[in-house]
């Protein structure tokens, strides 16, 4: 069987390896959002990439979610001490080290997406890692500066980690989303997918950048696709995802992102038992426990997307 699932990071990365544990012999490819990258101190910065990786990989800080696990941060120490103004972003030690390969292959001229498949030759994930798109794709996010009072657009990230999302956002900006298009193998891999799933990442700055990359929402629309909600009882599990969903004007409930998703995407939606109920116009929607609470859960939730799937082909 041939699995395609677009996903973020840590939803994501967590939701696949319950996949991999409920369907073993399964090819699984995983497009990955790329809108959270940035450049800073001249390296590319690929947070979901990289969670993806090292979760499936067996290298990811547990507890954190992101970064290496065993990781120390004394070169972010470094920084903080000549007072550089962007060390509210932590890299660790270990994980720089990725940074200055995925740095020095840029510069010798590979795509994102070979140097993906070359960062993963270390870490033998089991499923063929995508970047969405190699081409620019930035989420930025238009908020009023906290100093100056003045609107302007800063980097997903900086929202996110600098300001925990709690600076008004009154518009999420995709910018390269114009001329952006699929990365190598993206298209021909959701054309030859048995399913394909959304995994509980965030419906906006995870999947939904994914879905404005040229040529992929068009490809997906073809396919049986089953999507898992990231948000159970009017919440998100984990992070701020209701501040992106409220930006682009969407109710955070699972029904409200089953009906953004819609029929045209979706064939088929889990939502959280708590959510048992939720309606999506020419979806079918099912109910069953949505906590990653456990390895086993995590896999009778994928087993559940993945039923969901046959019954639907
Ligand atoms: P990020 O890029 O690290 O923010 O990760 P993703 O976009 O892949 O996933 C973030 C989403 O995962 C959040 O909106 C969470 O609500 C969701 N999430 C995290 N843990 C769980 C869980 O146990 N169950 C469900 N249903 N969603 C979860
Ligand atoms: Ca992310």
């Amino acid at each position: 069987m041939r699995i395609v699932a677009l996903a973020g990071g840590i939803g994501g990365a967590r939701f696949l390896r319950g996949v991999q544990a409920a369907a073993p012999d399964a090819e699984l490819t995983v497009v990955v959002n790329t809108g959270d990258d940035l450049t800073m101190y001249g390296l590319r910065i690929c947070p979901d990439l990289d969670t993806v990786m090292y979760t499936l990989g067996g290298g990811i800080d547990e507890e954190r979610g992101w970064g290496r696990q065993d990781e120390t941060f004394h070169a972010k120490a470094e920084l903080s001490a000549y007072e550089v103004p962007t060390a509210w972003f932590g890299l660790g030690d270990r994980d720089l080290a990725t940074h200055l390969v995925r740095r020095q292959m840029l510069d010798a001229g590979y795509p994102l997406s070979a140097v993906t498949q070359a960062l993963c030759a270390r870490w033998q994930p089991g499923a063929t890692l995508l970047p969405m798109t190699d081409d620019r794709f930035e989420t930025h996010v238009l908020v009023d500066d906290p100093d100056t009072g003045k609107r302007k657009a800063i980097h997903f990230q900086e929202w996110w980690v600098r300001y925990r999302a709690a600076l008004p956002a009154h518009a999420i900006v995709a910018v390269g989303a114009e001329t952006a298009t699929a990365g190598p193998g993206v298209l021909e891999a959701i054309e030859a997918a048995d399913v394909v799933l959304l995994p509980p990442s965030n419906p906006v700055v995870s999947i939904g950048t994914a879905l404005q990359v040229k040529g992929i929402r068009a490809a997906l629309t073809a396919k049986t696709v089953v999507g898992v909600s990231p948000i159970v009882g009017g919440a998100p599990v984990r992070g701020m995802a209701d501040a992106c969903l409220t930006a682009i004007g969407v109710q955070t409930s699972a029904e409200a992102v089953g009906r953004h998703y819609g029929s045209e995407l979706l064939d088929g939606w889990l939502v959280d038992t708590a959510d048992a109920g939720a309606t999506v116009a020419g979806v079918q929607v099912r109910a069953v426990p949505l906590l990653m609470t456990d390895p086993a859960a995590t896999r009778a939730m994928a087993q559940a997307a993945l039923d969901l799937a046959a019954e639907l082909a």
